[in-house]
């Protein structure tokens, strides 16, 4: 049997029919895209203004649900929780997952649009958040629902299974482990690929990026309880300060990337919160730092964490604390592997989408130190081939703006991050097809 990652050869003779390229499709995904472009921008505007936190994206799952069962697809709700799997089968071939993140963040939203959201809303714990699609979670819900428009009205085009996924909590990094544990791959088609794309505010609006190998990094949340005996601030000498040492442990953590990982690697060790204290002459029991590690290698993760666990029992003596009372180093839950988009699908692709959109909107990118827990689609015994790519959201001049002023444009997570909706929604919905349509030709 050949690689289904490699296309069928044709042998052009005269009897010879050639398979249906993208001159001949690109024309109808162009058209259907545009006639349901606007009620694809009031869904995304809807979503946008309506955001929910990490499995609590119950009206998200439910819009998600209801558009693609009115399309034919086979659905099923609350699959890893809030999750929803959209299944067609349409004849003989591959099956071909494809994935869209629902969750939004808990971040109070400041970008001035009118359909900005103003939501407060429950977190997983209970607790009222302002929240916002500040990673654009929104931009995929809408576009898998254009995709499922588009693949919906070219049945007669294509020939496999579609499983479309909206996945919940991607950014607590729960959401894949809990759908796969809920037997994704066993209760519904087990996929040949699995696809996701994700809008990102460092490329201009429309533009896709890709990347062979490792795309985002792997990575750790830590947890760090620096313990001391606590005591009036009048008299240190009687007790033994877990401020001071905090402070001389985050300064030791700096040297890790710097001193212990081997020069050209990438690494990162962000101490992201620290918190102690109640009182100005109080010396507190304890400090807690929660810190974030990310690499392109889950060996480095592994050598960074050593590292921390040495730093802080070798400081916590340092500072004269009884073997009882030295830090506390904790791996936190919701960690994730690499990001590796694998090579020949990766490859195919890009191919696909600069015949697709032309090569000005089509460009290698490098790996960033973001994470996703779309890795884990990957990371099963199944091996299933997996890439991720990236839909540029900002408009082309806020990136000469930012140039002149030296004002970065608004990241991703960033209570500023405003998707310029038409182009990137549009690359969202043609890429996503595009890829679709190539994996599932018919012969
Ligand atoms: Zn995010
Ligand atoms: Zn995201």
């Amino acid at each position: 049997m050949p690689h289904p990652l490699l296309r069928p050869i044709v042998f052009f003779s005269c009897l010879t029919v050639a398979l249906p390229a993208a001159s001949e499709l690109k024309p109808l995904v162009e058209a259907k895209v545009n006639a349901e472009y606007d009620s694809l921008e009031a869904i995304y505007k809807h979503l946008h203004a309506h955001p929910e936190l990490s499995f609590m994206e119950v009206n998200t799952a439910a819009l998600l649900a209801k558009e693609l069962r009115a399309l034919g697809f086979e659905v099923t709700e609350k699959v890893g929780n809030t999750g929803v799997v959209g299944v067609l089968k349409n004849g003989p071939g591959p099956t071909v997952l494809v994935r869209a993140d629902m969750d939004a963040l808990p971040i109070k939203e400041a970008t001035g649009l009118p359909y900005a959201s103003t939501a407060v809303v429950k977190d997983l714990s209970g607790n009222e958040q302002s929240a916002m699609h500040a990673c654009a979670h929104d931009t995929h819900v809408t576009g898998m629902i254009g995709t499922a428009r588009v693949l919906a009205s070219l049945k007669d085009r294509w020939s496999g299974t579609l499983v479309f996924i909206g996945q919940p909590a991607e950014e607590i990094s729960g959401g894949a482990r809990a759908m796969l544990a809920d037997g994704l791959y066993t209760r519904f088609p087990k996929p040949d690929y699995a696809l996701a794309l994700h809008t990102w505010a460092g490329l201009p609006a429309g533009v896709i990026g890709y990347g062979e190998g490792p795309f985002l990094a792997g990575s750790t949340g830590v947890d760090i309880v620096v313990r001391g005996v606590s005591g009036h601030g009048s008299s240190p000498h009687l007790a033994k300060d877990p401020v001071v040492l905090a402070a001389e442990i985050v300064g030791a953590l700096q040297t890790i990337v710097s001193r212990e990982i081997k020069p050209g690697t990438t690494a990162v060790v962000t101490v992201g919160s620290i918190h102690g204290g109640t009182k100005r002459n109080i010396i507190p029991e304890e400090v807690k730092l929660d810190l974030t590690l990310r690499a392109f290698d889950d060996q480095v993760i592994q050598q960074m964490i050593a590292s921390i666990r040495r730093i802080c029992a070798g400081f916590g003596v340092a500072a004269g604390l009884p073997t009882d009372r030295l830090p506390v180093v904790t791996l936190v839950a919701d960690s994730t592997g690499v990001t590796s988009n694998e090579a020949m699908l990766t490859r195919r692709l890009a191919g696909v989408f600069t015949e697709w959109l032309g090569a000005d909107r089509v460009q290698q990118f490098p790996a960033v130190t973001a994470a996703e827990d779309f890795s884990f689609y990957g990371k099963t015994t199944d091996h299933v081939p997996t890439t991720l790519w990236f839909i540029g959201a900002t408009a082309p001049e806020k990136f000469m703006e930012a140039k002149l002023t030296g004002v970065p444009v608004p990241s991703n997570h960033n209570f500023g991050f405003a998707p310029v909706p038409e182009p990137t929604l549009k690359a969202a919905v043609t890429s996503m097809s595009a890829a679709v349509l190539d994996l599932l030709a018919k012969p």
